[in-house]
């Protein structure tokens, strides 16, 4: 069997599609432009090219957006009170903060400042105790969680009684999407394991998924005999393994795997995502998605 690939670029432009026609609906009824913030303190290369990324789609989408750049020696107290301003302006309904930051600011301060209504990363603990709760509660999910459930309701697999098993418990991946897919909704309804460095037994526990979710960050950690036959693999995994020369641009670029031997998983299971183009362009995405949500409820649309 050779599995179907789940394109994580064409559900995220299908969903860019979506949204940009969302976004001139409200533009035209109700006068509402979605208004996003990324701040960005120093030039991390990493950071530099998400934060990129991030600001093009919002134009794309034709956003109220704006890239603010600190330098990396900006004090904590400085950049709370940068968040506060954005806090008070009507015309920005998300502010994102890139992590990481640099090592004399506390990027929990840094979080817990954003409002939660603005908090469109989904990180602030009032987003995550409102995921815990689900339901109507629920405001933000954070973005690649959100974004690995959609690519599953998408690709047509059932989550509703599945046993999904999710490698990892971090909070930014692990915990949140194993809380998305227990909840008592649709796109969800699923019986979730997860499993982590302390487990017992990992590979009898992937065995029996019909959903397996690997976030782990080690790659090849999941064995191709580990994945149930006609599965759903999601690998969220992206490790950096060595570099190579871009036929496009003749510069260096950095050759990435996932947590799943990939080209052995499509054979097992029956549907996979791939690494890159998977799980990648969703996040970003989500994210927009977020915005709008936040600028519908600043709105009175929602
Ligand atoms: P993280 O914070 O390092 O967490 C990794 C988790 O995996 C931990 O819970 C850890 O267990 C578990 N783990 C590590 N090695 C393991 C092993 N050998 N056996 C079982 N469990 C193991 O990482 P993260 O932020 O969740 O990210 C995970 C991966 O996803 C990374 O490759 C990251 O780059 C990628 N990622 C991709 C996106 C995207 O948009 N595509 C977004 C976020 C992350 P313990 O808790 O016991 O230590």
């Amino acid at each position: 069997m050779t599995a179907k690939i789940i394109s994580g670029k064409d559900v995220a432009q299908e969903i860019r599609k979506e949204l940009h026609q969302e976004v001139l609906e409200m533009k035209e009824k109700h006068n509402v432009v979605p208004g996003l913030v990324t701040i960005l303190v120093g030039e991390n290369p990493a950071s530099v090219s998400y934060v990129t990324g991030k600001q093009k789609t919002a134009h794309e989408l034709e956003f109220h957006s704006i890239q603010d750049n600190q330098p990396d020696d900006i004090t904590e107290d400085a950049l709370l009170e940068l968040i506060d301003t954005y806090n008070n302006d009507p015309s920005i309904h998300g502010i994102l903060v890139q992590l990481p930051l640099p090592k004399h600011i506390n990027e929990k301060k840094v979080i817990n400042a954003i409002d939660p209504d603005k908090d469109v990363d989904g990180f602030h603990p009032v987003n995550v105790g409102r995921l815990m709760i689900g339901g109507d509660e629920a405001k933000y999910l954070p973005c690649t969680p959100a974004g690995i459930q959609e690519l599953i309701v998408r690709s047509g697999v059932q989550t509703e009684g599945a046993e999904v098993v999710v490698v990892g418990r971090s909070n930014i991946v692990g915990k949140p999407i194993a809380n998305i897919l227990l909840q008592k909704a649709d796109g969800a309804n699923a019986t979730v394991t997860v499993v982590h460095t302390r487990s017992k037994d990992m590979e009898g526990h992937c065995k029996r998924a019909d959903i397996l979710i690997v976030a782990a960050g080690v790659p090849g950690l999941v064995k191709p005999e580990w994945i149930k036959p006609g599965a759903c693999v999601i690998d969220v995994g992206v490790n950096r393994v060595g570099e190579k020369i871009s036929e496009k641009t003749g510069r260096k670029i950095a050759i990435l795997k996932g947590d799943v031997d990939f080209d052995a998983a499509k054979e097992i299971a029956g549907s996979i995502t791939p690494v890159p183009g998977g799980v990648g362009p969703m996040t970003i995405t989500m994210l927009m998605k977020n915005t709008v949500k936040a600028a519908k409820y600043a709105g009175g649309i929602a």
